[in-house]
């Protein structure tokens, strides 16, 4: 039996199987005991607990949609799951996880060789071996896909790579880090698998965030970085091919948010239920209730979203335009829930000790990271008007 559960008003647990419910069991149980007792403290000193990642592989939960390779290979729908039970708690290792799990590993399954998914997916899989993705540049963004600076050439042995990346999560410790770069050749984006060691491959930790404080992004800088030919990823031949892992990993993130919502909500409701005023709990009064409905039902409507986002994933039939409406959506309506949130936690609100304060500033990075929302929303808007908003 699931303990009571204040954020899943329309019971969408119950149509799980018992099976998938003990693992969301499991994963609760597993955040509210070890994670949620270090986190405020940790995103405070924007410290990444990395105690807990042996603590995470016993829980089995890393590569869920993937066959083979000691991955799990449960639907899409078990990984939406459990993104929301992380990120109910916290949004930084829930961003630590999907990073590893969905962009890094997702990289290598889809775009790999069968010996490069044998050599790191197990290893990745007990998270024996960290990952980490480096798209992101600092003169480009959004327009990754048509600016990317990052280079790559072949010299008849080795790829040499030249440029930097911005914002790559996990990269100050991750042992591999998948890069994406342009052939000055042949003018494809190319994939690659670069190791912690390889020559020319600098990481340094980004300072001074406001949001996913316990996240470590790095600013990496390749000074003729070396990378064999066997590292390149075999299956990756332009930029479709990195689109294709964002496609799967964005519906991930549309769930992360609505877990954001979903702790804010339950940080909320709680603490109007024991907060007096007036000689009543502040939950009695009307307009705290319309706060509280409010984001009930934004809540609501995100989870039905998500879930029948990741139905489609496992029936094979999400377009990428599926995944950039939820994430538009979701990301924004997680805004108006966790600034609710704080808004009826009064000054308490902004107090890291109640949690909501956390994910009002996590809530930022959701908005802007796997596609901005004006990203994603040029993204529908060409699939349903047939023009494309994007250049010129
Ligand atoms: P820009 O592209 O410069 O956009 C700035 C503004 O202009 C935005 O509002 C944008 O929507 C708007 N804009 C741009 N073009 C258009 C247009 N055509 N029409 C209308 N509006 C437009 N990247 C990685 O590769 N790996 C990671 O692990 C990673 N982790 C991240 C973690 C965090 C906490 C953050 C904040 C970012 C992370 N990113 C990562 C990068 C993230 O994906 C980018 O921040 C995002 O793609 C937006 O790019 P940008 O920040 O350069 O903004």
């Amino acid at each position: 039996q699931l303990p009571p559960i204040d954020g899943d008003f329309y019971n969408l647990d119950l149509k799980l199987t018992e099976a998938q419910r003990d693992i969301q069991l499991q994963v609760r149980n597993f955040m509210e005991d070890e994670i949620r007792p270090l986190v405020n403290d940790h995103w405070n000193r924007a410290e990444f607990p990395m105690e807990i990642i042996p603590k995470f592989a016993k829980l089995n939960i890393t590569g869920i949609p993937y066959e083979g390779y000691g991955c799990p290979n449960l639907p899409f729908l078990m990984e939406g799951i459990i993104a929301q039970e992380i990120a109910r708690v916290d949004v930084s290792v829930s961003t630590f996880f999907g990073v590893h799990s969905g962009l890094a590993m997702g990289s290598i399954y889809l775009c790999g060789s069968e010996e490069q998914k044998e050599e790191w997916l197990p290893k990745m899989q007990k998270l024996e071996k960290i990952g980490a993705f480096g798209l992101t540049e600092p003169n480009v963004g959004s327009a990754v896909s048509q600016g990317m600076e990052t280079t790559c050439k072949f010299d008849g042995e080795n790829w040499i790579l030249n440029g930097q990346k911005k914002w790559i999560g996990n990269a100050t410790f991750a042992d591999v880090i998948i890069i994406w770069a342009k052939d000055v050749d042949s003018h494809r984006v190319k994939g690659f698998i670069v190791r912690k060691e390889n020559p020319g491959f600098k990481a340094e930790k980004m300072e001074d965030k406001m949001a996913l404080r316990i996240v470590q992004n790095a600013l990496i800088t390749l000074t003729d970085c070396v990378v064999p030919e066997s590292d390149r990823l075999q299956k990756a031949d332009s930029f479709r091919d990195t689109a294709k892992v964002l496609k799967m990993t964005r519906a991930g993130v549309a769930w992360q948010a609505v877990g954001c919502a979903r702790g804010a909500y339950e940080s909320a409701l709680k603490y109007t239920k024991k907060r007096e005023q007036f000689g009543r709990p502040i939950a009695s009064y009307q307009l705290v209730q319309n706060h509280l409905v409010e984001m009930l039902s934004n809540l609501t409507a995100m989870q039905t979203m998500v879930f029948r986002l990741s139905e489609m994933q496992d029936e094979g039939i999400l377009t990428d335009e599926h995944a950039s409406l939820a994430k538009v959506y979701c990301s924004m309506r997680t805004r108006d829930i966790v600034s609710r949130a704080r808004e009826v936690l009064g000054g308490n609100g902004i107090l890291l000790e109640h949690d909501v304060a956390r994910f009002v500033a996590d809530a930022e990075a959701i908005y802007s990271y796997e596609g901005t929302k004006e990203i994603n929303t040029l993204i529908v808007g060409r699939a349903i008007t047939g023009y494309s908003a994007f250049v010129n």
